[in-house]
């Protein structure tokens, strides 16, 4: 089913995402992670790739095998590090697959970037899979901009582009406090760009996630969240409950304002699937 029927045809839509091995020694291990995940019975579940397209099999694998399971699947798509030639396979693997939804990325530029590359932004991906027809086409947004840019402002105009290119929703970057994103939905909105937006909510349950986690979001952390790192980063368990119960309160506010549907970056991760499916289950 498309993401976008999932979200018109329910009153609140819970997704989690997984990543695919990135050797093959770690196949079972994910395999396993990623069934339990599975058998939670989320909306759907989105399947990550590698960068530089290291893990793309496993992608395509991942995401036949979750709708075999009767799992909704999202597979993502990068393109700076590949050729046209390269994304038309793709697409064809993922249509043989019967996957129905794509999250076009364009990927982090690469360290030994050459300058001579057949994608530069994911706006070009998204109208290569448009073109290609017969998916639901997701592109990622950032409610703090994304770290390339000049401004938030500048960010909104480019990605009112890639919608305008064929997107038919968004998915966001993680945040951790919901003003954040309650503050970039209106500006999207008034740049033009009305296809649903999907918040997503990365559950910190290790302090050793905090800094790289912070890194990628671009968000300063939240003084209500930095006193909790502080109480409970050396006690993994009272870490790990506090963390789930930071993003539970996060996803119910978000819900409870009228947000349809979550996603939460669950990261091969069952016991935070299932604690936050737990804590929802008079609510989804
Ligand atoms: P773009 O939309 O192309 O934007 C990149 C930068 O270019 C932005 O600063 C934008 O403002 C600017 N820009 C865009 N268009 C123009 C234009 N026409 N003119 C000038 N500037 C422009 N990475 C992976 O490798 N694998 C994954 O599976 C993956 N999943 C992700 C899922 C989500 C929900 C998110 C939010 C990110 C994910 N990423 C993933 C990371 C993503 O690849 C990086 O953040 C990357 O740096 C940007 O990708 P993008 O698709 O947002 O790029």
């Amino acid at each position: 089913m498309k993401i976008t029927d999932i979200i018109k045809s329910k009153k609140a839509v819970l997704s989690f995402e997984v990543f695919p091995p990135k050797t093959d020694d770690k196949f079972e291990s994910v395999s396993r992670a990623i069934d339990e995940i599975a058998a939670l019975s989320p909306d759907f579940m989105s399947v990550t790739y590698g960068a530089g397209g290291g893990t793309s099999a496993y992608t395509v694998a991942i995401s036949r095998h979750l709708k075999e399971c009767g799992v909704n699947s999202v597979a993502h798509l990068s393109c700076i590090s590949s050729t046209k030639a390269d994304v038309h396979e793709k697409l064809a693997q993922l249509k043989e697959a019967g996957v129905e939804n794509i999250l076009a990325l364009r990927g982090d530029i690469p360290a030994d970037f050459a300058g001579n590359l057949e994608y530069r932004y994911a706006s070009e991906l998204v109208a290569d899979i448009k073109k290609a027809g017969g998916f639901c086409i997701g592109g990622a947004c950032y409610p703090e901009g994304h770290p390339e840019s000049d401004t938030l402002y500048s960010d909104i105009e480019h990605l009112k582009i890639k919608v305008d290119a064929g997107c038919d929703y968004l998915t966001t970057q993680m945040f951790f406090d919901n003003d954040l994103f309650y503050s970039f939905l209106a500006k999207a909105y008034s740049a033009g760009i009305t296809v649903p937006i999907i918040p997503g909510i990365m559950p910190i349950t290790r302090a050793s996630q905090v800094k790289r986690t912070l890194t990628l979001s671009g968000s300063p952390m939240p003084a209500k969240f930095r006193r909790i790192v502080d109480r409970f980063g050396d006690n993994p368990a009272a870490m790990r409950q506090a963390g789930v119960a930071y993003a539970t309160e996060q996803i119910i506010d978000l819900y409870a304002n009228g947000i349809k549907a979550v996603h939460v970056y669950s990261m091969n991760k069952p016991e935070v699937a299932r604690a936050i499916r737990d804590n929802l289950s008079q609510i989804v």
